[in-house]
């Protein structure tokens, strides 16, 4: 590198990161930024987050700073608080294999930068920066890499991966977040190896896929994952989608239709990019041919939900993250036109719920979009949106909440409390998505008091056993 950009490379380091080495440095110790930091120089890219290498321990590390958080010490890690960013320091380390998927057998902490850099993935995650004596290290030829774009494994690949079979993906999430190719040798290597990706835990394979999910491209990934048969390991449900041909408007197969629905859905929601990709998962196990050649994917929708569902459980998504995928998975089949009734408005936003509406219209245009990857008209769905915009407006009843009487005003006219209670407001609330001037209370009770003494007076609704 010429002393040119590394000027520029020095000058645009983080303040913080610059300051923890030198003091590190002052007493007595080595100190550089390494890692996804440098990546990001080189590139002239600004990082998000500093990772440092230091030849003190982590003890030392800690006596030097006031305010460090051990996060990661049996691995040589503390992160050091700066006013405005946080840091990760670790010791110079080596580590063993990753035989349970999940940590390495041991680490062992060793003295120079260049046997730390050397444990690391890839060329282009193997360089460091010493801020204090400004110099940059490169002894994999990263930064030539960064400048072809190439992916390519530190030292014999096949045993870098047979290591941590994480590294098969990191591969690939690289690839696709920088839009690199990966190295011929490096590939093969990948592609021997990837049915060793099962025995990496599922937390660290989620947490690279939703990189690749949150990135620019996700199709270059998905490809890349499915060509190196790493998708059949991961996903599956996903990678049976290829080759599965599909009917009418449709110009893909399942597999890719589901990933440019996945690449057409905003980069900044993870919700509706799950849902995107997982929206036609069980079309596969659903699809059957008629005696005149049409292929249908019967009740899909709600089958991709389950699909979705016990896929997403197993990746160890939070829950909260299940509910809304699987939500939008089981919605994504509406079909309005203009001519529905108010009331199929009403009923519709009760089901889907005014707070997924924006995230199933973004599900909706990116998977129209996806059926053949051309522009696509949604004046209907526009129209759709003005209208909800309209009922909303009208401040109308969309949830049990919103009704005029609650349990309690109901139990003053002898409605008695458990199943039957539920079911006269499951009534009224059918009542007044139909027509919304029901929603008063000397109105709801009068509906009550008559749904309850025509319907369910005197029916058991508690099934005791009296035997
Ligand atoms: P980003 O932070 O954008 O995900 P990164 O390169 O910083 O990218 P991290 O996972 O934060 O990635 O890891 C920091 C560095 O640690 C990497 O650049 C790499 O040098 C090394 N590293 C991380 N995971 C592994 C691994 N599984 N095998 C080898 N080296 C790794
Ligand atoms: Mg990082």
């Amino acid at each position: 590198m010429n002393s040119s950009s590394l000027r520029r490379i020095f000058s645009t380091l983080s303040t913080p990161a610059g300051e923890v080495c030198s003091r590190l440095r002052n007493a007595g110790h080595e100190a550089y930024v390494v890692g996804g930091a440098v990546r990001d120089l080189v590139r002239r890219v600004k990082p998000d987050d500093y990772d440092l290498a230091t030849s003190a321990t982590p003890e030392q590390v800690k006596r030097l700073f006031r305010r460090v958080v051990p996060t990661g010490i049996e691995h040589g890690t503390v992160t050091v608080l700066t006013s405005d960013e946080s840091l990760e320091v670790t010791t110079f380390r080596v580590e063993s294999a990753y035989t349970d998927g999940r940590h390495p057998d041991s680490v062992q902490f060793v003295t120079t930068i260049e046997e730390d850099l050397a444990r690391r993935d890839f060329t282009i995650n193997g360089m460091a920066l010493d801020p204090v004596q400004e110099r940059f290290l490169d002894p994999f030829g990263g930064e030539a890499d960064l400048q072809t774009g190439t992916i390519r494994a530190i030292g014999n690949p096949d045993e870098r991966f047979a290591e941590d079979a994480l590294r098969l993906l990191r591969a690939v999430r690289f690839a696709t977040q920088l839009q690199f190719h990966i190295e011929p040798d490096t590939w093969e290597a990948l592609t021997r190896a990837s049915h060793t990706l099962q025995r990496v835990s599922y937390e660290r394979t989620r947490d690279e896929l939703n990189k690749i999910l949150a990135s620019e491209r996700p199709t270059v990934g998905f490809r890349l994952m499915s060509r190196g048969g790493l998708l059949q390991v991961i996903l599956p449900e996903l990678a049976a989608g290829v080759g599965i041909e599909q009917r009418g408007d449709h110009r893909f197969d399942v597999f890719e239709h589901s990933i440019l629905t996945c690449e057409s859905a905003p980069k900044d929601n993870m919700t509706v990019r799950l849902a995107a990709l997982l929206h036609d998962i069980a079309k596969p196990a659903t699809l059957s041919v008629d005696a005149d050649g049409n292929r249908t994917f019967y009740r899909h929708d709600q089958e991709s939900a389950d699909q979705a569902q016990s896929l997403l459980r197993r990746l160890r998504y939070p829950n909260t993250v299940i509910d809304q995928v699987t939500h939008l998975i089981r919605q994504h089949m509406f079909a309005y036109t203009p001519d529905w009734t108010d009331a199929a408005v009403r009923r519709f936003l009760a089901r889907v719920g005014l707070q997924n509406v924006e995230n199933l219209f973004a599900l909706r245009q990116a998977d129209s979009y996806a059926q053949r990857g051309s522009r696509v008209d949604f004046r209907t769905l526009l129209t759709f949106r003005d209208r909800i915009t309209e009922i909303l407006a009208n401040d109308h009843a969309l949830n049990r909440k919103d009704l005029a009487v609650n349990g309690h005003d109901l139990a003053t006219i002898d409605i008695p409390p458990g199943p039957a209670m539920g079911t006269v407001i499951d009534h009224l609330f059918e009542t007044v998505l139909d027509d919304p001037k029901q929603n008063t209370r000397p109105q709801l009770l009068k509906i009550a008091r008559t749904f309850y003494d025509s319907r369910l007076k005197g029916a058991n609704h508690h099934p005791t056993d009296t035997s």
